[in-house]
């Protein structure tokens, strides 16, 4: 009320044709959300998170009796998975075939298969070999302020920049933040992960009392873990706007770089809380995401101060 109109807010929702079973199936018993509940933030969310799952190889959490029941991390087709849903074959081994979604109604295929978390794969189906994105995930240890995380962000995003790219930042829905920018596909995976590496290790090479980049040392207290191995050939990281399958049901928002401070937390934002916020959204932080593309390799800057 008194809020500034958004455009968006007088689209049209977009179609929706899959049925559900069970829809009052609780998938968050502690916040309340149901399976109806979660299609019903899917259909809202769709058109901002529509660009990061359509057309990728996905890999999925599923929990088919809610977030305190066991959950299967699924890379693969299951008995049952609704044909909206698409199945795609790895064109480096034909033998493996992964899950993809074309439109909303496979997202909502996901889940009426009880899926409760996104993680799509760094490139697209258009060459599965060259990612379009990159993910630094910065995972805390035991004792790490939300101050220092922060500052991790920002330093991953001095980092990007002084290699051409453009960072964008979101909370992971977890613990931590994630800085992704988008790639001009013209380097294959392992170019870029050895890119994402070298960034990780001149972090830590530079701020060895704050952070670390190799797992082993992760358990650190006090230090951050700059988690570069989201950036394999099938790695996957959590997508935008994807809930995670943990207490409150959160999801993973992108923000302004400007909004990052002590009043949104890693979990702040929530399926409950969410349509509030883009419907109010003078813009959407992401929305130039696409456009911000830049190569890395050969054509880019290199890294190092
Ligand atoms: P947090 O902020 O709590 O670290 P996160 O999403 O960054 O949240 P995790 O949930 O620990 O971190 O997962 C790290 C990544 O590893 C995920 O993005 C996911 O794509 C991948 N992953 C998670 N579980 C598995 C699994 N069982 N097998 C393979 N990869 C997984
Ligand atoms: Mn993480
Ligand atoms: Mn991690």
């Amino acid at each position: 009320e008194g809020e500034p109109v958004n455009a968006a807010q007088d689209r049209k929702p977009p179609k929706r044709t899959v049925s559900l079973t069970h829809p009052d199936r609780l998938y968050w018993p502690d916040a309340g959300v149901t399976k109806a509940g979660l299609a019903d933030y899917y259909t809202e969310v769709w058109r901002l998170m529509a660009p990061f799952v359509v057309n990728r190889p996905l890999a999925l959490v599923r929990g088919p009796d809610g977030i305190e029941k066991p959950l299967f991390f699924q890379k693969h087709a299951w008995k049952g998975m609704t044909r909206n849903v698409v199945l795609v074959k790895d064109p480096a081994d034909p033998g493996e075939e992964y899950i993809s979604i074309r439109d909303l109604d496979g997202l909502l295929g996901l889940v009426q298969g009880a899926t409760l978390e996104v993680h799509p794969w760094g490139s697209n189906l258009d060459d599965w070999e060259k990612p379009d994105m990159v993910n630094i995930d910065l995972d805390p240890g035991e004792g790490v302020s939300w101050t220092e995380i922060i500052a991790a962000a920002h330093e991953v995003k001095r980092r990007f920049e002084e290699m051409g790219l453009a960072p964008f930042v979101k909370t992971s829905g977890g613990k931590g933040l994630h800085v992704v920018a988008p790639v001009k596909p013209k380097a294959e995976w392992p170019e870029v992960k050895a890119a994402m590496k070298a960034l990780a290790d001149g972090m830590a090479g530079d701020t060895p009392d704050k952070y670390v980049s190799t797992i082993t040392k992760s358990k650190r207290t006090g230090k951050i873990l700059i988690d570069y191995l989201r950036n394999g050939r099938g790695n996957t990281a959590v997508a935008p706007y994807s809930t995670r399958a943990r207490p409150g049901a959160p999801v993973s928002m992108p923000l302004a770089w400007d909004e990052l401070g002590g009043a949104i937390g890693p979990n702040y934002f929530t399926v409950d809380n969410t349509p509030a916020r883009i419907a109010r959204q003078a813009g959407d932080p992401w929305g130039d995401f696409r456009k911000a593309e830049a190569p890395i390799g050969f054509g880019g800057k290199k890294q190092g101060r």
